[in-house]
């Protein structure tokens, strides 16, 4: 179940936490959201299902995202779906052996993934509060 995470100062957003796909046919069955401790920046890989020639790889995105709300507007969904969440890029192959030696795609550091959120990390960007906003099953 991922969790949406945003900072209330800066407006970063992220999320952690799994997804399991409905399809297979592209080979993956799954996705793990991650994110980086030291930037901000979203990432995520993707499993590969047993049976596949597939291997795990990295997602990304480009750049930390920060999410303004605009005034007024209520806030039913999870942000995932207003943003440029789901467009995560395509990176390396990976595996969860290696990971503390995978680079950031944005701040370049390495081992800085974090596959949980803690309530008492700060902000990467800003050094802010970072609250849960919601929850959800996949
Ligand atoms: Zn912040
Ligand atoms: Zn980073």
């Amino acid at each position: 179940m991922p969790e949406d995470y945003r900072c209330s100062s800066c407006s970063l957003v992220f999320m952690v936490g799994n997804f399991y796909y409905f399809k297979l046919d592209s080979g993956y069955g799954s996705k793990s959201m991650i994110v980086c401790r030291n930037c901000g920046t979203q990432h995520a890989i993707e499993h590969s299902i047993k049976k596949s020639s597939k291997k795990d790889r990295l997602l990304f995105q480009t750049k930390p995202i920060h999410l303004i709300e605009t005034e007024g507007v209520a806030r039913e969904k999870p942000f995932i779906y207003e943003s440029e969440f789901l467009e995560l890029k395509v990176g390396e192959e990976v595996n969860l052996k290696t990971m503390k030696d995978v680079q950031c795609k944005f701040c370049n550091s390495k081992g800085t993934f974090s596959f949980v959120w803690k309530k008492k990390y700060k902000c990467p960007n800003c050094g802010g509060d970072i609250k849960e906003v919601s929850s959800w099953t996949t």
